[in-house]
C-alpha cells in the first residue's frame, strides 16, 4: 500500500488516498477513475508523499551509514592486527625510535608503531623520516 497526497486543481482541497501500488495510481488516473470528494473535478494531481515514507527512507540511509562505518571499523582492525603482529610498540617514544632507527640505520630493525604528536611528526617528515598515520581504535579488552 502506498499513500499519496491527492490534490484537486479546480477547488484547491488536498486529501490522502492510498492505492495498492503507484502503477494502480497511475492506471486510475489515467482512466480519469480519480475524481475530487469535494468539486468532483478530475484535475487531480499528486503533491508529496506522506512524511511516514519519508521517514522510513530517512531512517534506511542512516542504517546504511552505519554499515559503512562498520566496514571502516574492521578494516582499522585489520591493520592493527597485522601491525600488533609485524611492529615492535613503543609507546609515546614514538619519535625518539623512529629516529634511532633512521641514523642508526640499522638494518632488518623491525618497524615500530606508537604514538606521536602532530608536531613530532612534521618534524619527522621534515628530517626526511617517513610516517604512516593511520586512525587507531582502542581495543575495550585491553
Ligand atoms: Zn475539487
Amino acid at each position: 500500500m502506498i499513500k499519496y497526497k491527492l490534490k484537486c486543481k479546480k477547488c484547491k482541497l488536498s486529501f490522502d488516498s492510498w492505492f495498492a501500488s503507484s502503477q494502480e495510481y497511475e492506471k486510475l488516473k489515467k482512466k480519469n477513475y480519480l475524481n475530487c470528494h469535494n468539486c468532483g473535478s478530475i484535475t487531480i494531481e499528486k503533491t508529496l508523499m506522506a512524511p511516514k515514507l519519508l521517514k522510513k527512507n530517512w531512517k534506511e540511509n542512516v542504517s546504511i551509514k552505519n554499515n559503512k562505518y562498520k566496514k571502516i571499523n574492521e578494516k582499522i582492525r585489520e591493520y592493527q592486527r597485522f601491525i600488533k603482529n609485524n611492529f615492535k610498540y613503543v609507546g609515546n617514544n614514538f619519535a625518539y625510535e623512529a629516529r634511532s632507527i633512521h641514523y642508526k640505520s640499522k638494518k632488518n630493525t623491525k618497524g615500530i608503531y606508537g604514538t606521536a604528536s602532530k608536531e613530532e611528526i612534521k618534524d619527522l617528515k621534515d628530517e626526511g623520516i617517513e610516517t604512516e598515520i593511520i586512525p587507531w581504535i582502542e581495543d575495550k579488552n585491553n
